[in-house]
């Protein structure tokens, strides 16, 4: 069994005597652990596994496994101008044009809004923010962000994974997605692995290959406890 299967929940150090409660179906008296395979792990009622530590369940099902999960979809696009900075992900990027929009035009930031509103089933980023509301002119769109985990939090729900790609003719965007990649991570409270960041071109066709225009997309999985 591989320790990647295992609930993070359920996933500790265990020593021979320690009382476990995995999701408060099974209370269990470990009687002996083979650390890290706690497929040995034994409990007081004979020798068992727990089966939330399955690997062939998905997590999604299991008794012990009380969650509910939501995925969320988000897309946007501006367009390239001269005389504005080329913010990503929130992290400033070497050009010579930056994207138009209301606030800072990140495009990033505002797909991973809308995949986190959109999970939730909250709406878009426009009907939270809309770009005719003065207040919202040239800020930094972590703060959409923000505002949109605080409202999904609110209701119970923690994100899980994140997935997103960028597009972009140029610049080369190589260099920068480990950087765009962490400070993602840290706007949504992810591990850093738990956060993809991928860049594709447009092949030098459409408004994304004519330098005209960037876009993203992202995808997010939130999980909150079943009630
Ligand atoms: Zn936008």
């Amino acid at each position: 069994m591989s320790s990647g299967a295992i609930p993070p929940a359920v996933w500790r150090e265990f020593s021979p005597g320690d009382r476990i409660r995995p999701r408060r179906v099974l209370f269990a008296r470990v009687t002996a652990v083979s650390h890290p395979d706690v497929a040995n792990l034994a409990v007081s009622r004979g020798l068992q596994t727990i089966p939330a530590m399955d690997p062939r369940s998905n997590g999604m099902e299991h008794p012990l496994s009380n969650f509910e999960y939501r995925v969320g979809l988000g897309h946007d696009t501006h367009r390239l101008v001269t005389g504005r900075a080329l913010i990503i992900g929130g992290v400033r990027i070497e050009f010579d044009r930056g994207l138009d929009g209301h606030s800072d035009a990140d495009i990033l930031l505002h797909a991973i809004t809308d995949a986190v509103l959109g999970a939730a089933g909250l709406g878009d980023i426009g009907d939270a923010f809309p770009d005719t509301d003065p207040a919202n002119k040239g800020l930094d769109s972590a703060i959409f962000l923000n505002a949109a985990l605080d409202r999904v939090k609110g209701l119970g729900w923690s994100p899980v994974n994140l997935d997103c790609t960028i597009f972009a003719q140029r610049p080369k965007l190589v260099p920068y997605k480990s950087a765009i990649r962490g400070r993602v991570a840290e706007l949504v409270g992810l591990p850093f692995e738990s956060v993809n960041v991928k860049a594709k071109t447009g092949e030098k066709v459409g408004p994304i290959g004519r330098e005209e225009a960037m876009s993203a997309d992202a995808i997010v999985l939130l999980r909150r406890a079943s009630s």
